[in-house]
């Protein structure tokens, strides 16, 4: 029963999710059909080009994104040892990090690391995670991840020290297709929320304009079943 009520928590979602989605297609559908209109009737610009495909990317990220949430898989939770999985997600976004004068310091403290998980949509959590907080310093800086136990949970921290979020749209953060971004999507912050709330987690972000911003999760420990 568990396993089906994460299942319709996740329908639900779609569900909300399906006019939204919808949306932001139609808007870069209707300015590429636009310009292709135009090419046809002999307004050339070289231009035009870039401007389609530039909304034809950002149709394929709105898809990309929502297909995280939308593909029909049965959610298995399994233990998996946090430090690994931390050190593969590092792996996958070195080369954007590098890219954009990052560097990502990995501090884990040595303790209990075992969570109950789906391990890809936890690998998606961080990715996002990441990729805001890359996004969020285009002069460069440092991204630190701290791995803690606190108690019964664990305590992973994503810091970094980019342009921060003002107050006021701290709330904002995690609602679908919020974004400042010229082509963001929105998305990845309320997938994130969704994927820790199904992993019986908390995340919380704190943040403090042109300092940074501190992104914090908290998991339950997995207990070692012998
Ligand atoms: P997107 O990245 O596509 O804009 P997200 O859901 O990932 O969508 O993030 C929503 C918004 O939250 C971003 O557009 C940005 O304004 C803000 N944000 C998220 N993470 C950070 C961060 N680390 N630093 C500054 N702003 C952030
Ligand atoms: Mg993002």
């Amino acid at each position: 029963t568990e396993e089906l009520l994460r299942k319709s928590e996740k329908l639900s979602v779609v569900g909300q999710l399906a006019a939204g989605v919808a949306h932001e297609i139609r808007n870069p559908l209707t300015s590429i059909r636009g310009f292709i209109q135009f090419i046809q009737e002999g307004h050339y610009k070289q231009e035009y080009f870039q401007t389609i495909l530039s909304e034809l990317d950002r149709i394929q990220s709105v898809v990309n994104e929502f297909l995280v949430l939308a593909k029909p898989q049965v959610i298995h939770f399994t233990p998996r040892n946090l430090p690994p999985l931390l050190h593969q997600v590092v792996e996958l976004l070195q080369t954007e990090a590098i890219l954009n004068n990052v560097q990502i310091v990995l501090e884990i403290d040595p303790v209990a690391t075992m969570v109950n998980c789906e391990e890809n949509q936890l690998k998606q959590v961080f990715i996002n995670i990441l990729k805001n907080a890359i996004e969020a310093m285009p002069y460069g800086g440092q991204i630190t991840i701290q791995l803690k136990q606190q108690g019964e949970a664990l305590s992973i921290r994503i810091l970094d020290q980019g342009e921060g979020i003002a107050e006021e749209r701290i709330p904002k953060l995690g609602e679908p297709f919020y974004t400042t971004k010229e082509k963001g999507t929105g998305l990845g912050l309320m997938i994130s929320y969704k994927i820790i709330q199904a992993h019986q987690g908390t995340m919380k972000i704190n943040s403090q304009r042109n300092k940074g911003t501190t992104v914090e999760i908290h998991l339950p420990v997995c207990e070692p079943l012998e």
